[in-house]
């Protein structure tokens, strides 16, 4: 029989342990959880406000394990990302909005979130050729959600790469923005085509707050620089008024919708449905 181990161990802090044990238990359950097909995506729209039309989705991944249901990203990504199974899950999150985008409305576009490490050795650049001519996609419809804290390492080979992709055709877009260590640096060198502007910018936008104004000043900006602008997390009618009256293009959030699966988008499909 197997030894039981350390069962004895002295635990000095249980909280700790448990946690510790947590993640553990994630790290070698995500590892089977790719080959059985335990990952889903669920898209929220992109809405365009001065259409009221959906603009497009963002692919946002879930993990519906067998035994603990639905888990969020923020709960299994950072040990996805320290173990080095990002990058296969990456590539398995490319492929799968790709081929679930190429059925939908042609005018549509589909946002990817990436992870900093696909961008070693040229890794996502190669990850999107080989997804956009699996599924035939156009590359003008995708979109990659970059933060800023992807950029400040290795700016060189990032830079080069976000560069090839802008080049066929991809469109980049800087995420979570005004929540990393902003530099306006970036939003010069780097090829963004939009700026996605955080959800803790939009809880606060009362008129005349500080994040109204600093709101006011990213979409001028934005729009002297060419980018199109999103905001993120608006749940209030309050907060699209406000949005509105401001110029913001497109609008993500609650209020709008929340991530649904595939199945449950409210669109005509233009191609096959995927089996
Ligand atoms: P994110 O890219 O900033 O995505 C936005 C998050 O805000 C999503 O959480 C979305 O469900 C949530 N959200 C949208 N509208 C609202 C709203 O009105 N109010 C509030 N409170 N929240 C709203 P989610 O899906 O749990 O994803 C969390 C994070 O996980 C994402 O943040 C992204 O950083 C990461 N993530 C998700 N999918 C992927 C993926 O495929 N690859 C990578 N590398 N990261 C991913
Ligand atoms: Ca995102
Ligand atoms: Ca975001
Ligand atoms: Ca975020």
């Amino acid at each position: 029989a197997k030894s039981r181990g350390r069962g004895s161990a002295i635990i000095y802090d249980p909280a700790m342990e448990e946690l510790k044990q947590e993640r553990g238990r994630i790290e070698l359950d995500l590892r089977s959880a790719l080959a059985n097909g335990e990952f889903e995506l669920h898209y929220q729209p992109l809405h365009e406000l001065a259409t009221d039309r959906i603009a497009g989705f963002e692919a946002l991944l879930r993990w519906r394990h067998p035994e603990r249901g639905l888990i969020p990203p923020d709960v299994f990504i950072p040990i996805a990302e320290q173990t080095g199974l990002i990058v296969t899950l990456g590539e398995w999150v490319l492929r799968e909005a790709l081929s679930e985008a190429a059925t939908w409305p042609e005018d549509m576009t589909v946002a990817v979130n990436v992870s900093p490490a696909q961008m070693t050795d040229f890794t996502l650049l190669k990850q999107v050729i080989s997804a956009l001519s699996a599924s035939g996609f156009d590359a003008h419809r995708l979109e990659l959600e970059i933060t800023e804290t992807m950029l400040m390492q290795e700016c060189d080979e990032h830079l080069r790469q976000l560069e090839r992709l802008h080049a066929l055709g991809v469109r980049i877009a800087l995420d979570d923005f005004g929540t990393g260590y902003s530099s306006l640096n970036y939003l010069r060198s780097f090829p963004f085509d939009k700026i996605k502007i955080d959800r803790c910018f939009i809880t606060e936008i009362s008129a005349g707050s500080e994040s109204s104004a600093i709101i006011e000043a990213v979409l001028d900006l934005a729009n002297k620089l060419n980018m199109q602008t999103i905001a993120e997390g608006v749940e209030s009618e309050e907060q699209l008024a406000s949005l509105r009256t401001l110029g913001c293009e497109q609008v993500q959030g609650y209020l709008i919708s929340k991530a649904v699966p595939a199945d449950m988008l409210p669109i005509e499909r233009s191609g096959a449905r995927k089996i």
